[in-house]
């Protein structure tokens, strides 16, 4: 069912620094309920603190499982960014403007089938989202999850990854693009390690830079995926 975009004020609740420039803001909606699917994003509408302009807006993916009074975002602050100035400056207690939801990056509920999610960097928030709610929901499907960053340092959501594999039904894995040589995990860019799966029957879910989802999306229609069973997030263009 489609929710039409509302706008709201939300309240800072916590600001917790994942890693180095990637942060999870909790937010508390006021005044009204805020439905959302797990899965889609909401704008974040602002005065810029580096020019004079007004109302600018910007994408993010809401990381928690739906909740109409509060959600989570998972944000990489981008130095020198409109928003990552923003988010820079935010602090407990600050009221910021929003408007949502958006976004077809959802379950839909007919929809049974096994997933295939891959993420990069801040691209793991929407899986998150939908991961934390199919979990609350008792929804067994096989879901393998493979989570891509450059560095051990900066590895975020190790402990939720682990427990999501601790459901016989889910598999995660994060892999490293440049590890060190004491890395004993997975290695490569998450593009190398696409013909572990089985892509049968699958709906795959792709979010994070735009280079990546292209190249996979390539990749599970050329292992015979309907257009329908890909879901994406761009967050770059
Ligand atoms: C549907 C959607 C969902 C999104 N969800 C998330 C999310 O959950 N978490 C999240 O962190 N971001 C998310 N983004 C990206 C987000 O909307 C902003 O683009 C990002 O935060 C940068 O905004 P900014 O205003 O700080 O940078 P800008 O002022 O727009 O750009 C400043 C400079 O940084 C460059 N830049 C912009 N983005 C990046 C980047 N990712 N890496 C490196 N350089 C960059 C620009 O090219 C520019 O040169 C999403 C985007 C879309 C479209």
């Amino acid at each position: 069912m489609f929710v039409k975009p509302i706008e709201f004020k939300a309240k800072v609740k916590s600001i917790i620094n994942l890693v180095p420039s990637i942060f999870e803001y909790k937010f508390e909606v006021l005044d009204l309920d805020f439905e959302y699917k797990a899965g889609q994003f909401a704008m974040m509408i602002f005065d810029s603190l580096i020019d004079d302009s007004k109302n600018v807006s910007r994408a993010y993916s809401i990381s928690s499982k739906p909740n109409s009074k509060e959600f989570e975002l998972c944000v990489e602050i981008i130095e020198g960014g409109q928003a990552g100035t923003y988010f820079s400056a935010l602090t407990e207690g600050q009221i910021v403007d929003f408007k949502g939801p958006f976004g077809m990056c959802y379950i839909k509920p007919e929809n049974q089938n096994d997933l295939i999610m891959i993420a990069t960097g801040t691209g793991i928030a929407p899986i998150k989202s939908i991961v934390d709610d199919l979990i609350a929901k008792g929804d067994k499907r096989k879901i393998e999850i493979l989570f891509g960053v450059r560095y051990e340092e900066n590895i975020f959501y190790q402990d939720l990854l682990d427990s999501y594999s601790k459901h016989e039904n889910i598999n995660a894995r994060i892999t490293l693009s440049k590890p060190s040589e004491d890395w004993n995990g997975l290695k490569g860019r998450v593009t190398s390690h696409l013909d572990e799966f089985n892509w049968e029957n699958k709906d795959l879910y792709i979010c994070g830079n735009g280079a990546m989802i292209r190249e996979v999306r390539q990749f599970g229609l050329d292992q015979g995926l309907d257009k329908k069973q890909i879901h994406l997030e761009i967050f770059d263009s």
